[in-house]
């Protein structure tokens, strides 16, 4: 497969008109907003649809999805550029309609849904009128979904739910939940749950409390309770017992989306880092100077760098193969990596900024918490080692002989006799 790591003039031109639309429009926004998908907040009602609109005239709108669902199938390296310019705002993805966890919850329904159901939940959700929330995780285990209890029973015309679910991520935005049950608890352990929407209205949900992680002013991470709550028997997307396979269409991109975001979030916090460095003298000389500090922007440069070609480089290898299970160990191996990149670059940002970087009065603080949040999200950093390392292993055999093929003497043995003619006219010609 060729490979070329030149951006097409005419796309480089939307990239610019982005970067500058972000930089001058979007920012700024992050200072007078709350959540982005809190609809009932006037300021966001009056701010984001005039820039939403901005952007679809420009073509540049929800650019994760195919052009059956109003996007340009723009395929994963060109997401990977736009991301990364979004990753600077978090108000940016709502304004180019492609945020999480909206985009893998689009991805679902436009899978598994009925027509009906893509005329009620979906087209809302693509046109950014409501959002969504995926509510998976449960309070006794995350990264182990075979420990899940919440169920789902098939009472007349009707499931009911009845179970717990933690970290439900916008909840008390959302119009409508995508919920993973049990409804067949004695099926092996990948085929006992199934996948449903509910819509936020139904009787039964109950809100505990809404937790915030360590950065944020207000919860939005929502521990629920389902008490008999009753949805139509054609909620349920996909097939019964489809739970685990419905759940890894969305997973997939999104994990590599986070990925792309992050590259601009390291990109921003590596620039202050260099202007701060140049900025600040301390004995005499600005810190740019020292070969401490220097080895900080030198080593942040590398880990940007790298992460990004591999990000990019995967999101090429999606767009060559068109199948997320074909590039599952590049999606885990990125997945991996993104927090540990995110958690050093912003680290020594912080520490370059001294005092004020460990403040609230800059990102840093916020940015090296966020990274915790990178490597849980979407499973855990360990987890998606072990499919890494499970994905590569696959690829060789074990020796059947303790002496191994590579066994330098086995080598040497096997160049003589391959070579043996040479070796015979040398011994001749002596
Ligand atoms: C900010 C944020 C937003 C989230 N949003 C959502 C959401 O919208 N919807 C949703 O359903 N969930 C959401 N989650 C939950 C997320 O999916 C879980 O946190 C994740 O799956 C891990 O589950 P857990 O927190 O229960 O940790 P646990 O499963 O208890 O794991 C704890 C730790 O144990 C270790 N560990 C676990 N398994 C293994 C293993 N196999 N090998 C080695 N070590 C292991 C790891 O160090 C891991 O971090 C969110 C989480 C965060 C932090």
């Amino acid at each position: 497969m060729a490979w070329d790591f030149a951006t097409e003039p005419e796309f480089q031109a939307q990239l610019d008109w982005m970067d500058e639309f972000v930089r001058e429009e979007i920012e700024p926004l992050d200072f007078i907003l709350g959540h982005p998908n809190d609809f009932t907040d006037p300021r966001r009602a009056k701010a984001i649809p005039p820039l939403q609109e901005q952007v679809k005239k420009r073509g540049l709108w929800a650019c994760h999805l195919g052009p059956e669902l109003g996007g340009q199938g723009y395929g994963q390296v060109k997401l990977g550029l736009m991301n990364e310019i979004l990753g600077r705002a978090k108000c940016a993805p709502v304004i180019f309609g492609c945020q999480a966890p909206d985009s893998g919850n689009a991805e679902i329904l436009a899978h598994y849904g009925t027509e009906e159901q893509k005329a009620r939940y979906l087209q809302p959700l693509l046109d950014n009128e409501i959002c969504s929330c995926y509510s998976m995780t449960e309070p006794q285990g995350g990264a182990d979904p075979k420990v899940f209890t919440c169920q789902a029973e098939l009472i007349g015309d009707e499931w009911v739910i009845n179970g717990e679910k933690w970290f439900s991520s916008n909840a008390r935005y959302a119009s409508f939940l995508i919920v993973m049950a049990v409804t067949d608890p004695e099926a092996p352990p990948y085929q006992r749950m199934s996948m449903f929407i509910v819509p936020c209205e139904t009787p039964g949900i109950e809100i505990v409390r809404n937790t915030a992680v360590g950065y944020e002013l207000e919860g939005g991470h929502a521990y629920i309770r389902y008490t008999d709550v009753r949805i139509p028997r054609d909620h349920m997307l996909g097939e019964p017992g489809q739970g685990f396979v419905v759940s890894q269409t969305r997973l997939g991109g999104g994990r590599i989306h986070h990925a792309m975001r992050t590259m601009g979030k390291m990109q921003r916090a590596f620039d202050m880092m260099c202007e701060r460095a140049l900025a600040r003298t301390t004995q005499g000389e600005a810190l740019a100077q020292k070969q401490l500090v220097q080895a900080m922007i030198a080593d942040s440069w590398i880990d940007i760098q790298q992460f990004r070609l591999f990000v990019l480089h995967t999101a090429w290898k999606i767009d060559k193969l068109k199948d997320y299970r074909a590039v599952r160990a590049d999606i885990s191996a990125v997945k991996a990596q993104m927090p540990k990149v995110y958690h050093d670059v912003y680290a020594r940002a912080l520490q370059v900024h001294g005092s004020l970087g460990l403040s609230t009065e800059m990102p840093f603080a916020a940015g090296v918490l966020d990274s915790f949040h990178m490597g849980l999200a979407d499973g855990p950093t360990e987890v998606h080692k072990v499919t890494v390392a499970r994905q590569l292993l696959g690829h060789y055999k074990p020796a059947d002989d303790p002496f191994p093929d590579y066994h330098l003497i086995r080598r040497e043995e096997q160049a003589l006799k391959k070579y043996a003619d040479i070796i015979e006219l040398e011994v001749g010609n002596a």
